[in-house]
């Protein structure tokens, strides 16, 4: 339970710290976007406006700040779908008290991973950031997760490969394209947002899948504010049956950036 909080915790603290080192006023959240967009406008000497204090406002949420990083600093893209497992099992234990026993070392290593690629970004020694006698043994933990997870989403890749060169090899001359074709025409059941994607095992056009999810916070009685966002679910192509769980596209380099969706008429938790 303690550590998938701390790990939540160390994946927002370092999304944030990245976002201050750009501009701190990246740190705030949307209702005092104006404010910073006239702050903008001065500098680039568009507007004269009263200076804003941003004391006492409220910061982004943990989802968002992590997204909003990825947005500014390349090295830590591609572990943003590592950090969002961190921060899942910190919501999990922060607000439900439950743990998942099968998944926690795993996700306690993926907030590690997103950690260590921020340390990176800023140029600091990992030894240093983590403390020498640490250091070692939790690089060798994350290299160990990637490794492992690498190699079980290439096996599924190269086992849909073998299906689908299965799949057209069975089929009669001449009757491949109507069955292509039939496939090509599914879409996916899950998700709220899908996008075309070239299949990683057999080329042809498979389908990205998101979820909206929306985070509430308290804000006073009866008060609440709401931020969507763009959940990466994974792949799935129906060519060659392939599936893929945002760990699993994470580990082959399928890492597409969660976006904020705009959803209207969204209601506060019950
Ligand atoms: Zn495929």
């Amino acid at each position: 339970m303690d550590a998938a909080v701390h790990a939540g915790a160390a994946v927002e603290l370092m999304a944030k710290a990245i976002l201050v080192q750009v501009d701190p006023r990246l740190l705030f959240d949307d209702r005092d976007g104006h404010h910073v967009l006239i702050d903008l406008l001065v500098e680039r000497g568009v507007a004269t406006a009263q200076p804003h204090s941003y004391r006492g406002k409220k910061t982004v949420g943990a989802a968002k700040a992590v997204i909003l990083s990825a947005r500014v600093c390349e090295q830590v893209r591609p572990h943003v779908g590592a950090a969002q497992q961190a921060l899942e099992a910190r919501n999990d234990a922060a607000h439900a008290a439950a743990i998942n026993d099968s998944r926690v070392t795993d996700q306690v290593t993926a907030g590690i991973d997103f950690v260590l690629a921020g340390v990176d970004s800023f140029v600091r020694d990992r030894a240093a950031f983590l403390g020498a006698e640490v250091a070692e043994q939790v690089e060798r933990e994350v290299a160990q997760r990637n490794a492992a997870l690498s190699s079980a989403a290439q096996r599924k890749v190269k086992r849909a490969r073998e299906r689908y060169e299965a799949l057209v090899a069975r089929l009669p001359d001449g009757g491949s394209s109507e069955v292509l074709t039939e496939l090509g025409n599914r879409t996916p059941h899950a998700g709220d947002v899908t996008e075309n994607y070239d299949c990683p095992a057999c080329g042809n056009s498979g389908w990205l899948i998101w979820d909206v999810e929306i985070d509430f916070e308290y804000e006073g009685p009866d008060e609440y504010s709401n931020n969507a966002y763009l959940l990466f679910l994974g792949f799935e192509c129906f060519f060659c049956s392939l599936q893929l769980n945002h760990v699993e596209s994470d580990a082959i380099g399928i890492n597409p950036r969660g976006e904020e969706a705009h959803v209207d008429g969204a209601s506060p938790p019950p």
